[in-house]
């Protein structure tokens, strides 16, 4: 799940309000050591998810830098500005239920889950940032109990109608400790890209102790570090998302709460991610697995324990920039005429990064209708139902979420029919063959 969301711009410029949400973070949002390194650049850029609609085209857009750092003492890459999360997160224009391969990802780890640790009609599973109850549906319909921890209402509304039922909060101590007082301990903590987006990490990991059961088990998903930056996967960087984690980095984090980090599994989603099981330090039933002591030496062994692999980043996001407008130009020099597909936070970054606008990409569709007849932020691309690639015919087409290329190019076959190619822009421009 992208915890992504929307905000509604009715002023032409930021409100006073917006303006005392931004901070300047100078130190690490974990160990609180000064931030000096820079890992990468992208420039200024406008909250990713804040679609436009038509009559907000012609007024003044805020842009915040995307300008992220590494902390020399705990590695920690980390936006160095960021924006308030309850500016940023009280609405989403992302429904997780939209993406097929994503429901198919949560149905097979509920059921891996529910074996592993042997969950019942007694368990209660906790899910953070919950969503639209994509992942706790499947649950109910194991009946094992459920509380879905969810911030915007908009999304919450939607999972109690599937009968998954939500807490309207933010999660953190004090959150968790209305729950425990509420007799909501949890066997099970779930937290499925929510960590990135979390600006008090210590508040929400101190949390998750708190409200998982002595002999409970705590499960988190994030993309990986490591294949971001072997991957050049630079456009998954946006306000929304204040950190990006290795798995020396996230260990440390959760030992000084008292959480120990016992196995890891390696999973695909998102460009590659990894899922993180957890437990209490005095639990020793579960001890760490060869898998957390293999990952763990492959990190060290690719250096993510030095800053020189951190610094070097920036110039291989720059080169692929490059590769990827030289493309386009040389395209749209033919006569070509190229359409995205998705409207993914990912792919603002992106085009916003790389200055791509109408002059390259005609128009983006996207499956989910919120976001119909609305614009990219920035790039004021406008946004159409998935329908018009049949009706306009583009002779290429970009894939901006790269992550879900293979259901995407299945989806859009009927596409071929008129001779039309596929583009991913990552890890570097590429046309499919
Ligand atoms: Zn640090």
């Amino acid at each position: 799940m992208n915890m992504s969301n929307t905000m509604e711009l009715d002023e032409a410029e930021p409100t006073a309000d917006q303006t005392k949400s931004i901070k300047t973070t100078a130190h690490c949002l974990f160990c609180k050591a000064p931030l000096t390194h820079t890992f990468v650049d992208l420039g200024m850029s406008p909250l990713c998810e804040s679609y436009l609609t038509s009559d907000q085209l012609n007024r003044m857009e805020p842009f915040y830098p995307l300008h992220v750092k590494v902390c020399e003492q705990c590695f920690l890459v980390q936006l160095e500005q960021y924006v308030s999360a309850e500016h940023i997160f009280t609405e989403y224009a992302y429904f997780s239920s939209f993406s097929d391969s994503w429901l198919k990802h949560s149905s097979n780890y509920v059921d891996m889950i529910s074996n592993r640790l042997r969950l019942g009609s007694e368990s209660l599973a906790v899910e953070l940032a919950s969503n639209d109850g994509y992942l706790l549906q499947y649950f109910v319909k194991k009946g094992i109990p459920v509380l879905g921890v969810e911030p915007a209402v908009n999304v919450a509304k939607v999972a109690e109608q599937k009968g998954v039922s939500t807490l309207v909060k933010f999660f953190g101590c004090q959150t968790a400790l209305e729950m425990v007082a509420n007799g909501q301990v949890a066997d099970l903590v779930i937290g499925n890209n929510v960590l990135a987006q979390i600006p008090d990490i210590n508040d929400f990991v101190g949390g998750i102790r708190i409200v998982l059961k002595q002999g409970g088990v705590a499960t988190l998903e994030f993309p990986h570090l490591v294949r971001l930056m072997r991957e050049n996967q630079y456009d998954t960087i946006y306000h929304e998302h204040f950190s990006y984690f290795s798995l020396i980095t996230v260990e440390k984090i959760f030992a000084a709460h008292g959480l120990v980090l016992f196995d890891v599994d390696e999973i695909s989603t998102h460009g590659g991610s990894i899922r993180i099981y957890l437990r209490h330090f005095e639990d020793s039933s579960k001890p760490v697995t060869s898998a957390v002591v293999n990952l763990r030496n492959r990190e060290f062994a690719a250096g993510l324990n030095q800053m020189a692999t951190y610094t070097t980043f920036s110039e291989q996001v720059m080169e692929s920039k490059r590769k990827l407008l030289e493309l386009l130009i040389r395209l749209r020099r033919e006569g070509k005429r190229v359409a995205g597909y998705g409207a993914p936070g990912k792919g603002n970054t992106l085009l916003n990064y790389c200055g791509i606008r109408t002059d390259f990409l005609e128009f983006t569709v996207d499956r989910n209708p919120y976001k119909h007849g609305r614009f990219l932020p920035g790039t004021h691309i406008p946004i159409y139902p998935v329908e018009q690639i049949r009706k306009r015919r583009p002779d290429y087409i970009l894939i901006l979420p790269w992550n879900l290329k293979d259901e995407i190019v299945a989806q859009l076959d009927y596409a071929r029919e008129w001779g039309a190619k596929f583009i991913v822009p990552i890890p570097q421009a590429q046309i499919l063959a």
